[in-house]
Protein backbone atom coordinates (compact mmCIF):
# COMPACT_ATOMS: atom_id res chain seq x y z
CA UNK A 1 0.00 0.00 0.00
CA UNK A 2 1.20 3.20 -0.75
CA UNK A 3 1.29 5.35 2.69
CA UNK A 4 3.31 8.40 2.70
CA UNK A 5 4.68 8.63 6.51
CA UNK A 6 5.47 11.61 8.47
CA UNK A 7 9.21 12.12 9.10
CA UNK A 8 9.86 12.98 12.98
CA UNK A 9 11.17 16.22 13.42
CA UNK A 10 14.83 14.86 14.24
CA UNK A 11 14.77 12.68 11.39
CA UNK A 12 12.74 15.98 8.63
CA UNK A 13 16.16 17.93 10.35
CA UNK A 14 18.79 15.75 10.04
CA UNK A 15 17.26 15.19 6.00
CA UNK A 16 17.74 19.32 5.49
CA UNK A 17 21.16 19.78 6.91
CA UNK A 18 22.26 17.01 4.90
CA UNK A 19 21.07 18.38 1.57
CA UNK A 20 22.72 22.06 3.18
CA UNK A 21 25.84 20.20 3.66
CA UNK A 22 25.89 18.75 0.00
CA UNK A 23 24.70 22.12 -1.99
CA UNK A 24 26.88 24.65 0.28
CA UNK A 25 29.83 22.61 1.93
CA UNK A 26 28.90 23.93 5.64
CA UNK A 27 26.33 23.61 8.41
CA UNK A 28 23.11 25.88 8.64
CA UNK A 29 22.61 28.16 11.33
CA UNK A 30 19.35 26.14 12.03
CA UNK A 31 16.05 23.97 11.22
CA UNK A 32 12.78 25.00 10.95
CA UNK A 33 9.66 23.35 9.89
CA UNK A 34 6.23 23.89 9.09
CA UNK A 35 3.42 21.61 8.64
CA UNK A 36 1.08 21.10 5.51
CA UNK A 37 -2.67 20.99 6.55
CA UNK A 38 -5.77 19.18 5.67
CA UNK A 39 -9.18 21.26 6.38
CA UNK A 40 -11.89 19.09 8.27
CA UNK A 41 -14.97 20.86 7.15
CA UNK A 42 -16.31 24.12 5.58
CA UNK A 43 -15.14 23.98 1.61
CA UNK A 44 -15.35 26.98 -0.97
CA UNK A 45 -16.23 29.09 2.48
CA UNK A 46 -13.07 31.10 3.13
CA UNK A 47 -13.70 34.34 -0.01
CA UNK A 48 -17.47 34.33 1.52
CA UNK A 49 -16.27 35.43 4.62
CA UNK A 50 -17.07 31.85 6.37
CA UNK A 51 -15.75 29.26 8.64
CA UNK A 52 -13.45 26.50 7.68
CA UNK A 53 -12.07 24.28 10.32
CA UNK A 54 -8.29 22.96 9.59
CA UNK A 55 -5.36 20.89 11.38
CA UNK A 56 -2.14 20.85 10.85
CA UNK A 57 -0.28 17.68 9.84
CA UNK A 58 2.57 16.16 11.00
CA UNK A 59 4.01 16.10 7.77
CA UNK A 60 6.44 18.81 7.62
CA UNK A 61 8.58 20.78 5.14
CA UNK A 62 12.04 21.65 6.60
CA UNK A 63 14.41 24.56 5.77
CA UNK A 64 17.78 24.40 7.14
CA UNK A 65 19.08 28.35 6.68
CA UNK A 66 21.71 30.41 6.94
CA UNK A 67 22.23 33.96 6.56
CA UNK A 68 25.20 35.16 4.62
CA UNK A 69 27.46 38.75 4.38
CA UNK A 70 26.02 39.04 1.08
CA UNK A 71 22.60 40.20 -0.11
CA UNK A 72 22.26 36.78 -2.45
CA UNK A 73 19.50 34.57 -1.66
CA UNK A 74 20.39 31.55 -2.80
CA UNK A 75 17.66 27.71 -2.75
CA UNK A 76 17.94 24.33 -3.24
CA UNK A 77 14.86 21.97 -2.50
CA UNK A 78 15.46 17.85 -2.67
CA UNK A 79 11.90 17.93 -4.46
CA UNK A 80 13.21 20.00 -7.39
CA UNK A 81 16.56 19.70 -9.13
CA UNK A 82 18.02 23.26 -10.06
CA UNK A 83 20.16 25.43 -7.54
CA UNK A 84 18.36 29.43 -7.62
CA UNK A 85 20.28 32.21 -6.78
CA UNK A 86 19.08 35.80 -6.99
CA UNK A 87 19.81 38.99 -5.28
CA UNK A 88 17.52 40.09 -2.44
CA UNK A 89 16.72 43.44 -4.29
CA UNK A 90 15.60 41.55 -7.43
CA UNK A 91 12.93 39.37 -5.69
CA UNK A 92 9.02 40.46 -6.01
CA UNK A 93 6.17 40.08 -8.48
CA UNK A 94 6.91 38.81 -11.99
CA UNK A 95 10.40 38.29 -11.25
CA UNK A 96 10.70 34.78 -9.96
CA UNK A 97 9.64 31.78 -11.97
CA UNK A 98 8.75 28.59 -10.64
CA UNK A 99 9.46 27.41 -6.32
CA UNK A 100 11.46 29.75 -5.14
CA UNK A 101 8.22 32.36 -5.47
CA UNK A 102 6.87 30.63 -2.58
CA UNK A 103 9.81 30.51 -0.50
CA UNK A 104 11.65 33.89 -1.22
CA UNK A 105 8.57 36.02 -1.60
CA UNK A 106 8.10 35.81 1.97
CA UNK A 107 11.54 37.70 2.05
CA UNK A 108 10.13 40.18 -0.10
CA UNK A 109 6.61 40.65 1.74
CA UNK A 110 8.69 40.87 4.59
CA UNK A 111 10.57 43.71 3.18
CA UNK A 112 7.46 45.52 2.01
CA UNK A 113 6.29 45.97 5.82
CA UNK A 114 9.90 47.20 6.36
CA UNK A 115 11.70 44.40 8.17
CA UNK A 116 15.38 44.46 6.96
CA UNK A 117 16.11 41.10 5.76
CA UNK A 118 19.78 40.13 4.03
CA UNK A 119 20.86 37.42 2.43
CA UNK A 120 20.71 33.97 2.82
CA UNK A 121 21.20 30.50 1.78
CA UNK A 122 19.11 27.37 2.40
CA UNK A 123 18.18 23.99 1.79
CA UNK A 124 14.74 22.43 1.78
CA UNK A 125 13.11 18.90 2.17
CA UNK A 126 9.86 18.06 2.57
CA UNK A 127 7.25 14.87 2.83
CA UNK A 128 4.07 16.96 2.33
CA UNK A 129 3.22 15.41 -0.59
CA UNK A 130 2.65 18.33 -3.82
CA UNK A 131 -0.46 19.55 -5.14
CA UNK A 132 -2.42 16.76 -3.19
CA UNK A 133 -4.75 19.18 -1.49
CA UNK A 134 -2.64 19.29 1.64
CA UNK A 135 -1.02 22.77 0.70
CA UNK A 136 2.89 22.00 0.31
CA UNK A 137 2.87 25.40 -0.46
CA UNK A 138 2.12 26.96 2.43
CA UNK A 139 4.04 24.79 4.42
CA UNK A 140 7.30 25.70 2.20
CA UNK A 141 6.35 29.80 2.65
CA UNK A 142 5.48 29.42 6.58
CA UNK A 143 8.83 27.25 6.92
CA UNK A 144 11.07 30.56 5.62
CA UNK A 145 8.75 32.42 7.57
CA UNK A 146 9.73 31.43 10.67
CA UNK A 147 13.33 30.54 9.55
CA UNK A 148 14.55 34.42 8.09
CA UNK A 149 12.22 35.79 11.40
CA UNK A 150 15.02 34.11 13.97
CA UNK A 151 17.68 34.66 11.77
CA UNK A 152 17.42 38.67 11.25
CA UNK A 153 15.85 38.72 14.73
CA UNK A 154 12.53 40.09 13.43
CA UNK A 155 11.00 38.26 16.23
CA UNK A 156 7.52 37.95 14.99
CA UNK A 157 7.55 34.38 15.41
CA UNK A 158 7.26 34.80 19.11
CA UNK A 159 3.75 35.54 19.65
CA UNK A 160 0.19 35.56 17.91
CA UNK A 161 0.49 38.98 16.61
CA UNK A 162 3.78 38.59 15.10
CA UNK A 163 2.95 35.40 13.28
CA UNK A 164 -0.21 37.12 11.75
CA UNK A 165 2.14 39.23 10.34
CA UNK A 166 4.10 36.16 8.93
CA UNK A 167 1.01 34.80 7.47
CA UNK A 168 0.15 38.06 5.77
CA UNK A 169 3.73 37.72 4.13
CA UNK A 170 3.17 34.18 3.14
CA UNK A 171 -0.05 34.94 1.40
CA UNK A 172 1.24 37.51 -0.54
CA UNK A 173 4.17 35.46 -1.36
CA UNK A 174 1.36 32.87 -2.74
CA UNK A 175 -0.53 35.82 -4.49
CA UNK A 176 2.08 38.28 -5.88
CA UNK A 177 5.15 36.45 -6.30
CA UNK A 178 4.29 32.59 -6.61
CA UNK A 179 0.93 34.11 -8.76
CA UNK A 180 -1.02 31.42 -7.29
CA UNK A 181 -4.99 31.84 -5.72
CA UNK A 182 -4.89 31.21 -1.75
CA UNK A 183 -7.47 32.77 0.45
CA UNK A 184 -5.45 32.42 3.73
CA UNK A 185 -6.27 29.13 5.45
CA UNK A 186 -3.18 27.24 4.77
CA UNK A 187 -1.23 29.85 5.98
CA UNK A 188 -3.04 30.44 9.27
CA UNK A 189 -3.04 26.49 9.67
CA UNK A 190 0.74 26.16 9.32
CA UNK A 191 1.69 29.31 11.66
CA UNK A 192 -0.81 29.37 14.68
CA UNK A 193 -2.27 25.43 14.78
CA UNK A 194 -1.61 23.74 18.51
CA UNK A 195 -1.02 20.28 18.93
CA UNK A 196 -4.66 17.95 19.91
CA UNK A 197 -6.57 20.75 18.46
CA UNK A 198 -8.36 22.01 15.15
CA UNK A 199 -8.57 25.71 13.79
CA UNK A 200 -11.57 27.25 13.73
CA UNK A 201 -11.26 30.49 11.11
CA UNK A 202 -13.81 32.92 11.01
CA UNK A 203 -12.92 35.09 7.72
CA UNK A 204 -15.58 37.48 8.52
CA UNK A 205 -13.72 39.13 11.34
CA UNK A 206 -10.35 36.80 10.93
CA UNK A 207 -10.89 35.23 14.99
CA UNK A 208 -10.23 31.84 15.26
CA UNK A 209 -10.41 29.28 18.27
CA UNK A 210 -8.55 26.19 18.63
CA UNK A 211 -11.43 23.24 19.36
CA UNK A 212 -10.14 20.61 20.99
CA UNK A 213 -9.43 17.64 18.57
CA UNK A 214 -7.90 14.20 19.88
CA UNK A 215 -8.81 11.56 17.84
CA UNK A 216 -6.43 9.00 19.07
CA UNK A 217 -7.91 9.37 22.53
CA UNK A 218 -11.52 8.71 21.15
CA UNK A 219 -10.03 5.34 19.27
CA UNK A 220 -10.23 7.28 16.18
CA UNK A 221 -7.95 8.34 13.01
CA UNK A 222 -8.49 10.56 10.04
CA UNK A 223 -7.75 8.87 6.88
CA UNK A 224 -6.13 11.33 4.07
CA UNK A 225 -6.49 9.65 0.58
CA UNK A 226 -4.57 11.45 -1.60
CA UNK A 227 -6.39 10.71 -5.17
CA UNK A 228 -3.27 11.64 -7.58
CA UNK A 229 -6.41 12.39 -9.96
CA UNK A 230 -4.67 15.27 -12.24
CA UNK A 231 -6.14 18.20 -11.51
CA UNK A 232 -8.02 19.96 -14.85
CA UNK A 233 -9.83 23.25 -15.32
CA UNK A 234 -9.10 24.29 -12.02
CA UNK A 235 -8.29 27.97 -12.25
CA UNK A 236 -11.13 28.49 -14.52
CA UNK A 237 -13.31 26.77 -12.47
CA UNK A 238 -12.18 28.55 -9.11
CA UNK A 239 -12.36 32.02 -10.59
CA UNK A 240 -16.18 30.89 -11.94
CA UNK A 241 -17.12 30.09 -8.56
CA UNK A 242 -16.19 32.89 -6.76
CA UNK A 243 -17.36 35.11 -8.82
CA UNK A 244 -21.23 33.56 -9.02
CA UNK A 245 -20.81 34.02 -5.49
CA UNK A 246 -20.23 37.90 -5.19
CA UNK A 247 -22.78 38.26 -7.78
CA UNK A 248 -25.08 36.63 -5.81
CA UNK A 249 -24.35 38.57 -2.24
CA UNK A 250 -24.37 41.49 -4.25
CA UNK A 251 -27.58 40.89 -5.55
CA UNK A 252 -28.91 39.63 -2.26
CA UNK A 253 -27.51 43.22 -1.16
CA UNK A 254 -25.28 41.82 1.33
CA UNK A 255 -21.02 42.31 1.53
CA UNK A 256 -20.65 38.33 1.52
CA UNK A 257 -22.93 35.29 1.85
CA UNK A 258 -21.75 34.45 5.42
CA UNK A 259 -25.04 37.47 5.93
CA UNK A 260 -27.53 35.28 4.70
CA UNK A 261 -29.64 34.55 7.57
CA UNK A 262 -32.70 33.33 5.60
CA UNK A 263 -31.62 30.75 3.16
CA UNK A 264 -35.10 30.30 0.95
CA UNK A 265 -35.93 33.65 1.00
CA UNK A 266 -32.50 34.20 -0.41
CA UNK A 267 -32.84 31.45 -3.25
CA UNK A 268 -36.55 33.35 -3.73
CA UNK A 269 -34.67 36.59 -4.86
CA UNK A 270 -31.60 34.71 -6.80
CA UNK A 271 -31.81 35.47 -10.53
CA UNK A 272 -29.65 34.66 -13.28
CA UNK A 273 -26.49 36.54 -13.53
CA UNK A 274 -23.71 37.26 -15.94
CA UNK A 275 -20.24 37.32 -14.92
CA UNK A 276 -17.16 39.58 -15.95
CA UNK A 277 -15.98 37.31 -17.99
CA UNK A 278 -18.83 37.07 -19.79
CA UNK A 279 -19.79 33.69 -18.66
CA UNK A 280 -23.80 33.55 -17.92
CA UNK A 281 -25.03 31.57 -14.70
CA UNK A 282 -28.78 30.31 -14.68
CA UNK A 283 -30.66 31.00 -11.66
CA UNK A 284 -30.94 27.25 -11.43
CA UNK A 285 -27.34 27.13 -10.75
CA UNK A 286 -26.50 30.42 -8.94
CA UNK A 287 -29.26 29.12 -6.17
CA UNK A 288 -27.30 25.88 -5.55
CA UNK A 289 -23.91 27.32 -5.50
CA UNK A 290 -25.23 29.67 -2.52
CA UNK A 291 -26.92 27.07 -0.86
CA UNK A 292 -23.70 24.61 -1.19
CA UNK A 293 -21.82 27.72 1.07
CA UNK A 294 -24.78 28.87 3.34
CA UNK A 295 -25.30 25.18 4.19
CA UNK A 296 -21.58 24.36 4.61
CA UNK A 297 -20.91 27.29 6.80
CA UNK A 298 -23.72 25.85 9.19
CA UNK A 299 -22.34 22.32 9.04
CA UNK A 300 -19.01 23.84 10.65
CA UNK A 301 -21.05 25.02 13.06
CA UNK A 302 -22.55 21.97 14.02
CA UNK A 303 -19.10 19.85 13.49
CA UNK A 304 -17.41 22.37 15.66
CA UNK A 305 -20.73 21.38 17.88
CA UNK A 306 -20.18 17.97 18.39
CA UNK A 307 -16.26 17.71 18.63
CA UNK A 308 -16.87 20.43 21.55
CA UNK A 309 -19.43 18.20 22.99
CA UNK A 310 -17.46 14.66 22.82
CA UNK A 311 -19.60 13.50 20.30
CA UNK A 312 -16.92 13.01 17.72
CA UNK A 313 -18.03 9.97 15.95
CA UNK A 314 -21.24 11.75 15.17
CA UNK A 315 -19.71 14.17 13.26
CA UNK A 316 -19.50 11.76 10.22
CA UNK A 317 -23.13 12.79 9.26
CA UNK A 318 -21.30 16.34 8.56
CA UNK A 319 -18.83 14.74 6.89
CA UNK A 320 -20.99 13.08 4.22
CA UNK A 321 -23.30 16.21 3.79
CA UNK A 322 -20.43 18.32 2.99
CA UNK A 323 -19.42 15.97 0.10
CA UNK A 324 -23.23 15.57 -1.12
CA UNK A 325 -23.46 19.78 -1.27
CA UNK A 326 -19.64 19.53 -3.09
CA UNK A 327 -20.73 17.53 -5.38
CA UNK A 328 -24.40 18.50 -6.66
CA UNK A 329 -24.17 21.92 -5.74
CA UNK A 330 -21.12 23.30 -5.90
CA UNK A 331 -20.06 20.97 -8.52
CA UNK A 332 -16.34 20.74 -7.80
CA UNK A 333 -15.59 17.03 -6.90
CA UNK A 334 -14.57 14.47 -9.38
CA UNK A 335 -14.65 10.25 -9.99
CA UNK A 336 -11.86 9.47 -8.30
CA UNK A 337 -12.85 11.98 -5.46
CA UNK A 338 -16.33 10.16 -4.78
CA UNK A 339 -14.87 6.75 -5.64
CA UNK A 340 -13.08 7.37 -2.58
CA UNK A 341 -15.64 8.88 -0.57
CA UNK A 342 -18.03 6.01 -1.62
CA UNK A 343 -15.34 2.95 -0.60
CA UNK A 344 -14.57 4.67 2.51
CA UNK A 345 -17.84 4.28 3.68
CA UNK A 346 -18.47 0.91 2.37
CA UNK A 347 -16.26 0.07 3.78
CA UNK A 348 -17.18 1.22 7.99
CA UNK A 349 -15.91 4.81 7.59
CA UNK A 350 -18.03 6.94 10.13
CA UNK A 351 -18.34 9.81 7.33
CA UNK A 352 -16.21 11.21 4.49
CA UNK A 353 -15.72 13.98 2.21
CA UNK A 354 -13.24 15.45 -0.43
CA UNK A 355 -11.37 18.19 1.00
CA UNK A 356 -9.56 20.85 -0.30
CA UNK A 357 -10.70 23.24 -3.81
CA UNK A 358 -11.79 20.36 -5.61
CA UNK A 359 -11.40 18.66 -8.81
CA UNK A 360 -8.96 16.21 -7.94
CA UNK A 361 -6.43 16.46 -4.25
CA UNK A 362 -7.87 14.80 -1.29
CA UNK A 363 -10.43 13.09 0.50
CA UNK A 364 -10.94 12.52 4.13
CA UNK A 365 -12.62 9.99 6.42
CA UNK A 366 -13.16 9.31 9.76
CA UNK A 367 -12.58 5.52 10.73
CA UNK A 368 -11.91 3.70 13.65
CA UNK A 369 -8.11 3.56 14.60
CA UNK A 370 -8.35 -0.31 14.07
CA UNK A 371 -9.78 0.26 11.05
CA UNK A 372 -7.48 1.99 8.95
CA UNK A 373 -5.84 -0.43 7.11
CA UNK A 374 -8.92 -2.34 5.89
CA UNK A 375 -10.65 0.75 5.03
CA UNK A 376 -7.21 1.76 2.92
CA UNK A 377 -7.23 -1.22 1.36
CA UNK A 378 -10.94 -1.08 0.23
CA UNK A 379 -10.06 2.10 -1.80
CA UNK A 380 -6.76 1.06 -3.03
CA UNK A 381 -8.80 -1.98 -5.06
CA UNK A 382 -11.83 0.40 -6.07
CA UNK A 383 -9.37 2.41 -7.95
CA UNK A 384 -7.43 -0.25 -8.90
CA UNK A 385 -10.73 -2.12 -10.25
CA UNK A 386 -11.23 1.00 -12.33
CA UNK A 387 -7.22 1.37 -13.62
CA UNK A 388 -6.40 4.42 -12.11
CA UNK A 389 -3.30 5.41 -10.41
CA UNK A 390 -3.07 3.93 -6.99
CA UNK A 391 -3.93 6.66 -4.41
CA UNK A 392 -1.61 7.48 -1.07
CA UNK A 393 -2.30 7.00 2.00
CA UNK A 394 -1.36 9.19 5.56
CA UNK A 395 -2.90 9.93 8.97
CA UNK A 396 -3.65 13.10 10.32
CA UNK A 397 -3.49 14.07 14.01
CA UNK A 398 -4.03 17.74 14.59
CA UNK A 399 -0.47 18.92 14.94
CA UNK A 400 1.46 21.99 15.99
CA UNK A 401 2.44 25.11 14.23
CA UNK A 402 5.74 26.17 12.21
CA UNK A 403 8.79 26.13 14.47
CA UNK A 404 12.58 25.42 14.61
CA UNK A 405 13.17 21.62 15.04
CA UNK A 406 17.10 21.81 15.85
CA UNK A 407 17.73 23.40 19.62
CA UNK A 408 18.93 21.32 21.80
CA UNK A 409 20.37 18.91 19.54
P1 LIG B 1 -0.42 22.19 -2.65
O1 LIG B 1 -0.17 23.41 -1.86
O2 LIG B 1 -1.83 21.71 -2.56
O3 LIG B 1 0.54 21.09 -2.37
P2 LIG B 1 0.26 23.97 -4.77
O4 LIG B 1 0.17 23.88 -6.25
O5 LIG B 1 -0.42 25.09 -4.07
O6 LIG B 1 -0.21 22.57 -4.19
O7 LIG B 1 1.79 24.05 -4.35
C1 LIG B 1 2.73 23.16 -4.87
C2 LIG B 1 3.95 23.94 -5.34
O8 LIG B 1 4.63 24.50 -4.20
C3 LIG B 1 4.97 23.08 -6.04
O9 LIG B 1 4.68 22.95 -7.40
C4 LIG B 1 6.25 23.87 -5.78
O10 LIG B 1 6.34 24.95 -6.68
C5 LIG B 1 6.03 24.44 -4.39
N1 LIG B 1 6.58 23.55 -3.37
C6 LIG B 1 5.91 22.93 -2.38
N2 LIG B 1 6.73 22.17 -1.61
C7 LIG B 1 7.98 22.34 -2.12
C8 LIG B 1 9.28 21.80 -1.79
N3 LIG B 1 9.45 20.95 -0.79
N4 LIG B 1 10.32 22.21 -2.55
C9 LIG B 1 10.16 23.06 -3.58
N5 LIG B 1 8.96 23.57 -3.95
C10 LIG B 1 7.88 23.22 -3.23
MG1 LIG C 1 -1.15 25.27 -2.16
Amino acid sequence: MNQIPAWTAAEGAERARTAYRAAFGAEPAGVWAAPGRVNLIGEHTDYNGGLCLPIALAHRTYVALSPVATSDVTLTSQQESDVWTQPLADIGPGRVDGWPGYAAGVSWALAQDGHELGGYRAAVDSCVPYGAGLSSSAALESAFAVAVDEVFGLGLGADHEGRRTLIAACIRAENEVAGANTGGMDQSAALLSRDGTALLLDMRDGSLTHIPFDLAADGLALLVIDTRAPHQLVDGQYGQRRATCEAAAARLGVPTLREVTNLPAALAQLEDVVLPDGTAVAADVVRRRVRHVVTEIGRVEEFVGLLTAGRVREVGAAMDASHASLRDDYEVSCAELDVAVEAARAAGAHGARMTGGGFGGSAIALVEADQVASVSEAVRTAFAERGWTEPGFLAATGDGAASRVDEGE
